[in-house]
């Protein structure tokens, strides 16, 4: 059993409001497993508003929370049943840290959308030991949060196209939800305030009728106030941009443009690959193989953020797609281009 003051520490690292920490568990392969309990005895009864403290039955979930350092931490919650003896009504009662039949807390879901901004569900998940489908839950609950609200005083409005693939297997009530076909991708549009770093908006689907309706919603008081807007390089919330927003300046994602440059970099090193294994010179072959080992990483990576190895490594691709003169042509004017767009966008 921990001692009071480290239970007090736990509670204080934690940094939850209104629980604190009764116990906790470290479980190798797994993480953290923090025991809460709600400060506050009373609740009020949301049926007619006086206060009870009558409980009527303990209802322990497990919810995931933030990590700490690259431990998972889970939280063992008691949300209770109470009964309110004014009226006899029986409820669950409200945690200010996380929904209702969710397993994440909010905050560990707001890093998660935040992650999926820059990056793609997928990775997201994987990186997260995540389902695709929980951040779709996730994105989705966002969603519906924000389809009552009109974003205040929006200047920089940005457009992010999110692609995910959907799960093989769809539960039912997923179906219910929306009818999509088995292996279809499924695209969500996101809505941000640029600068508040804040989500405004969520679309689930990518149509233009959809995005134009969306937007119609927030009212010409909205919109003919955004100076500038941002979007990815999909041509339809351009036109999009233009039509509702005539005054606003449109300008190329920078995210979006890097990702671009940085995708073709990678295939076109994959496809360089592909060729030269068919170059009939065994000497040749192992040549440019050799330089091309390992060269994935210091290819993406930011030039300035390499160390002296890497930089090593980099010129040996350089050198190895080079002596090739030809299939490497591409990869290098790609590479080159990179650069340059870096440089233009001061990323
Ligand atoms: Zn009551």
């Amino acid at each position: 059993m921990a001692s009071n003051s480290e239970l007090y520490l736990m509670t204080q690292l934690l940094n939850l409001e209104g629980v604190k920490v009764i116990d906790y568990r470290i479980i190798e392969g797994i993480g953290i497993i923090f025991s809460l309990e709600n400060k506050k005895k009373q609740v009020i009864c949301p049926n007619c508003g006086k206060i009870t403290e009558l409980l009527h039955q303990n209802n322990f979930q497990t919810v995931r929370d933030l990590s700490f350092g690259n431990q998972s931490v889970y939280l063992k919650i008691n949300r209770r049943r109470m009964r309110c003896p004014h009226c006899q009504n029986k409820f669950t009662e409200e945690l200010d840290f996380v929904r209702r039949k969710r397993i994440h807390t909010l905050r560990f879901v707001e890093k998660i959308i935040e992650e999926v901004l820059n990056s793609d569900i997928k990775n997201v998940a994987k990186r997260n030991d995540l389902s695709e489908q929980e951040i779709e839950t996730m994105l989705k609950d966002l969603g519906s949060d924000l389809v009552t609200e009109k974003p205040k005083n929006l200047k920089k409005l940005g457009i992010d196209g999110e692609g995910c693939s959907r799960l093989e297997s769809i539960s039912n009530r997923h179906v219910d939800e929306i009818a999509v076909v088995k292996g279809q991708r499924n695209y969500y549009v996101i809505l941000v305030d640029l600068e508040k770093k804040k989500v405004i908006g969520m679309i689930e689907k990518r149509t233009k009728k959809e995005i134009t309706e969306y937007l119609k919603a927030w009212g010409k008081g909205v919109l003919s106030k955004i100076q500038e807007v941002s979007i990815d390089l999909w041509k339809t919330y351009k036109s999009v941009a233009e039509e509702l927003m005539p005054q606003a300046a449109i300008v190329a994602d920078r995210f979006h443009v890097m990702k671009q440059v940085t995708d073709e970099l990678d295939s076109a090193r994959r496809k360089i690959k592909r060729e030269t294994e068919k170059i009939k010179s065994k000497a040749k072959k192992e040549k440019i193989l050799e330089g091309l080992k390992k060269s994935k990483y210091v290819l993406l990576k930011n030039e300035k953020d390499l160390n002296e190895g890497e930089q090593e490594k980099l010129k040996e691709v350089e050198k190895a797609v080079r002596g090739d003169g030809g299939t490497s042509t591409n990869l290098h004017q790609l590479w080159e281009a990179k650069y340059q767009t870096r440089k233009v966008k001061g990323l």
